[in-house]
């Protein structure tokens, strides 16, 4: 049975991520969006400190919550988290018990480290089969070569520590979809730069890098799974099996830290409204109610919705449940929601909602992303139709 039941201690650690969210992310949330590029030293040293004490980092319930508190103070922030991040997710999800425990321990000693995640390229984005990244096996080595692009934390991860990132490459163009696997590939290691740090519309504290393969030589036990190619079902092949499996994992993620930014947006609209004198009168019928109250009561019930949604792919995901079709439903759905949230929030408050003076302005340009990444809200719906549809990919692209 589904269950949704906090111990007392998961209850303190999330009302302790608010707190958290609300003195130390909060205060400093206006800086770090203009002045991007700079880098939240203090915040990150205590972040890393916390790793253990129910931090960020888990898959449960618990964490969602947690992370959904930590981007109600900032989004932009919380990505600055430092850990294994998408590139633990996919060691997780493809790698051996030896690989999750080589690749894996140096997020729980020494200094700060990041883990990312590098997929997108030039010329592929939503259609991951295209990439064109290449690893050639020589020897007892694995040669790798391409282009990727927005590797969120890939700065950090490279050059800012000991961190890693997986790669997505191909070992074959000819085999399509099977050709396709996870590299890891450390810090350090010759032959791999950031070429460029993003400027983007929100989430600024975060780094978005342009990673340069170029001959990156990596052991060649840094493959995270099988290196066989196996052509028997295109459109259901092992290696790229397990980059889908990624997101079951990282999509109730994104959903709970969109949820966050749209929580914020909402708090901030109702408190000010309450200011002014205007209360929301629930309960109401509907031609009772002012504009405004319908406005309101159309945000929470998107919010407590997508909420539901993220809840659910979460603690499927926890019981190690297959969550493919909840995971891509509560990642569309918050994604669409928090935009739609805080851009209805900038309206509701006019001049309020559209001055620096208030963060409600940097919540509409950081809701944006959680539409975009980790699957586009259009690429999740069609995960969703074809789930619910029983088509393949190839017969509803
Ligand atoms: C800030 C930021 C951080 C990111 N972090 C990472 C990261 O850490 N690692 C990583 O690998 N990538 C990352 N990305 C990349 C992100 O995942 C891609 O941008 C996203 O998957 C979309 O791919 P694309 O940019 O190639 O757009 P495209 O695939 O070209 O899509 C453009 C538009 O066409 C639509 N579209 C595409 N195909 C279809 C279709 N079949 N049906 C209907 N509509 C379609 C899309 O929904 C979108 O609206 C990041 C991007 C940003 C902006």
């Amino acid at each position: 049975m589904i269950d949704f039941e906090l111990t007392p201690e998961e209850q303190a650690s999330i009302e302790r991520a608010h707190k958290q969210a609300e003195e130390e992310l909060r205060p400093i949330a206006r800086y770090y969006d203009e002045h991007e590029h700079e880098s939240p030293d203090e915040l990150i040293n205590k972040m890393w400190q916390r790793r253990g004490e129910g931090g960020l980092i888990g898959l449960g319930i618990a964490s969602a919550l947690r992370i959904e508190e930590t981007c109600w103070g900032d989004a932009g922030l919380m990505l600055t988290n430092p850990g294994p991040g998408l590139g633990g997710a996919a060691i997780l999800a493809s790698g051996t018990r030896e690989q999750q425990e080589r690749f894996l321990r140096r997020f729980n000693e020494g200094k700060p480290k990041w883990g990312a995640m590098a997929m997108t390229e030039p010329g592929c984005g939503s259609d991951t089969a295209a990439i064109q990244t290449t690893a050639v096996r020589d020897g007892d080595e694995w040669v790798l070569n391409g282009e990727k692009i927005f590797v969120t934390g890939g700065k950090r991860a490279l050059e800012e520590s000991d961190g890693l990132v997986v790669v997505w490459a191909t070992v074959d163009k000819s085999a399509g979809r099977a050709g396709i696997k996870p590299f890891v590939v450390e810090a350090g290691t010759p032959g791999v730069r950031v070429e460029k740090v993003e400027k983007k519309l929100g989430i600024r504290a975060s780094d978005t890098a342009t990673i340069i393969l170029d001959n990156c030589r990596i052991p060649y036990e840094n493959i995270l799974g099988s290196p066989e190619v196996r052509r028997v079902d295109p459109s259901q092949t092992a290696g790229f099996k397990k980059a889908m499996a990624t997101f079951d994992a990282t999509r109730p993620i994104i959903a709970a830290m969109a949820l966050g930014v749209g929580r914020a947006a909402l708090d901030f609209a109702k408190e000010a409204l309450e200011k002014e004198g205007v209360k929301i009168r629930y309960g109401l019928p509907r031609q009772k109610q002012t504009a405004i109250e319908r406005d309101i009561m159309d945000m929470e019930a998107n919010y407590k919705a997508a909420k539901m949604l993220m809840l659910r792919a979460v603690w499927m995901m926890s019981q190690f449940k297959p969550n493919s079709l909840e995971a891509s439903m509560a990642k569309a759905k918050a994604g669409l929601a928090v935009t739609k949230i805080t851009q209805k929030a900038v309206e509701l408050m006019g001049p309020l909602g559209y001055s620096r003076k208030y963060l409600l302005e940097k919540w509409m340009r950081d809701a944006k992303i959680n539409d975009i990444f980790e699957g586009t809200g259009q690429i999740n719906m069609l995960v969703v139709a074809r789930r619910i549809l029983g088509y393949s990919r190839e017969q509803l692209k």
